[in-house]
């Protein structure tokens, strides 16, 4: 059943936008989930203006008054946590597994370690380090965030962006993809159930062109934090540096997965069907190259090919199913028209590489794909794909593989596999990517950065890191001596 509801949470309350309507759909299925009016100019106003008023009280808040409302927060998330994976997974069409083993814990988690952060803020230690002036470090709000997000993780990426940004003492307004807003105004509801200041977390549903471009824009918005592809991003960053505006991106990735002669290959069989299949491919980090060294081609290949043969795709509420749809049918052609490019150009598709047939027709599902057969210089290899899709790829020397593993322009992240501990601390250390796993690929932990290297951006979401993103650090410089007459005047003038 369709329900008209309002897309919008501005200053603590739903509220219909002003733009153009909006229809959400389920994309395993084609339904229509709800319509609504989306935001524009005059929305990004309105909610901009309520991030800037619930600024100054909110930057007020001692670290421990934040903390509290913050694991309030968390408490509340628990609370409602089936509500929210049943809405991720319906609206992202993701297997309802997912969302309650991976999203909803994830965001909760996430919830609580920033809870506990906001108590944390670092810095130099004070101290009289010119011998007449007491120095300290203080580590200030912004002020109003703009926070644009992606459709592949949408609760997720709405916490990634929300959390270190409020736990820091900032306002923010997010616009997450109109695709996929739901469990994003949710989200902002419970932070207003937890006691969190109306106004300190906005949400505006609409297209890019309509409420993003406006928001990146805005004077009062002091910095961006993005994540969404590298064409975007770059937009983005275009724009905010008109205004010398701080930006945050989080963009593509092409993951590389090294599988050296020494490793365990069963281990690595696995970690590569679950690296890449991981929602539907559709992780900017999922594992999409794997290079594996000559004497365990043909085996790796074979391996996976199996496993891939045991992934079932079905509806996304149904706790049996392993791999639910792409996020839309245009972005499933998309996926469909990259694989049939391979293909022409001499690739062998190993398995997958159809649309499958046992599934609704009005969903939007893809077979999990496994390629062989292309060039290092082709687009298979080199763009990123954001579908189930894995290549596999020969290589003969250490050297080869971490050469090749470096040769796309993405960096965000990568994993090697290996029983020998100098082959996977060289490749820890040589490979260009903001995160290298060793004999595993996907696993994240709140305590630790998420960010990219080179075409994947720069910044850090998640961790203590994240609060460089959204903090301005200033020094403070007292005298101490109290003389009117200073020794360093004398470089400038002597007048006695
Ligand atoms: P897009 O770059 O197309 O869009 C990202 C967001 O930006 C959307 O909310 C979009 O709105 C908005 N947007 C589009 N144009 C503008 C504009 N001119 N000004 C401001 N905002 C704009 O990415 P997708 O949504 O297609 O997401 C997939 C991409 O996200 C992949 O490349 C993936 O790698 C990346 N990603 C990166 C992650 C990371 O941490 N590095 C994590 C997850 C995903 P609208 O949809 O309405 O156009």
């Amino acid at each position: 059943m369709t329900v008209t509801e309002p897309l919008q949470y501005i200053g603590g309350a739903r509220r219909s936008g002003s733009g153009a309507p909006l229809t959400i759909l389920a994309p395993a299925t084609g339904a229509e989930i709800a319509t609504g009016a989306g935001a524009n100019a005059a929305d990004v106003e309105t909610a901009v203006a309520a991030a800037q008023d619930a600024f100054p009280g909110w930057a007020a808040h001692t670290p421990g008054a934040r903390s509290d409302l913050m694991h309030e927060w968390a408490r509340v998330l628990r609370s409602r946590a089936a509500e929210f994976a049943a809405l991720e997974s319906r609206n992202a069409g993701k297997p309802i597994r997912l969302t309650t083993e991976f999203d909803v814990p994830g965001t909760i988690d996430n919830t609580a370690f920033f809870a506990g952060a906001a108590r944390h803020l670092e810095g130099k230690a004070s101290a009289e380090y010119s011998g007449d002036h007491t120095s300290s470090i203080r580590r200030e709000p912004l002020g109003v965030i703009g926070s644009i997000a992606p459709w592949n993780y949408p609760l997720q990426m709405a916490a990634w962006k929300i959390l270190p940004a409020v736990a820091a003492g900032n306002t923010v307004v997010l616009k997450p993809s109109e695709l996929t807003p739901l469990t994003s105004l949710l989200f902002a509801e419970t932070a207003d159930a937890a006691g969190l200041p109306p106004g300190v977390v906005n949400v505006l549903t609409g297209t890019g062109a309509d409420a993003g471009q406006h928001l990146v824009e805005h004077p009062a918005v002091a910095m961006v934090s993005f994540t969404g592809s590298t064409a975007v991003g770059r937009q983005v960053a275009a724009t905010a540096a008109g205004a010398v505006k701080r930006v945050h991106l989080e963009l593509g990735g092409k993951a590389p997965f090294v599988v050296f002669d020494d490793a365990d290959l069963e281990a690595a069989a696995r970690g590569a069907v679950a690296g890449a299949l991981i929602n539907a491919g559709q992780d900017c980090t999922a594992a999409t190259r794997a290079y594996v060294q000559r004497p365990l081609f043909e085996e790796f290949v074979g391996r996976v090919a199996a496993l891939m043969d045991r992934v079932r795709l079905g509806p996304v509420d149904d706790p049996e199913t392993d791999m639910g749809s792409l996020i839309s049918r245009s972005h499933r052609d998309k996926v469909a028209a990259m694989v049939e490019r391979a293909r022409e150009s001499g690739a062998k598709i190993v398995r997958g590489g159809r649309i499958p047939e046992h599934v609704p027709e009005s969903g939007a599902f893809y077979e999990p794909t496994l390629i062989t057969g292309a060039a290092q210089d082709s687009e298979i290899v080199q763009q990123e794909i954001f579908g189930p899709v894995l290549v596999v790829l020969p290589f003969d020397t250490d050297d080869e593989a971490l050469a090749l593993a470096n040769d796309t322009p993405y960096g965000l992240a990568a994993s090697a596999w290996s029983r020998d501990v100098f082959r996977t601390q060289r490749a820890s250390r040589e490979i260009r990517a903001g995160c290298v796993w060793i004999n595993d690929h996907i696993p994240i932990v709140s305590e630790m950065p998420h960010g990219g290297y080179k075409s994947s951006g720069f910044g850090k979401d998640m961790s203590a890191y994240a609060f460089e993103e959204y903090t301005n650090i200033k020094h403070v410089m007292s005298d101490i001596t109290g003389a009117a007459r200073k020794l360093w005047h004398e470089v400038v003038f002597r007048a006695e």
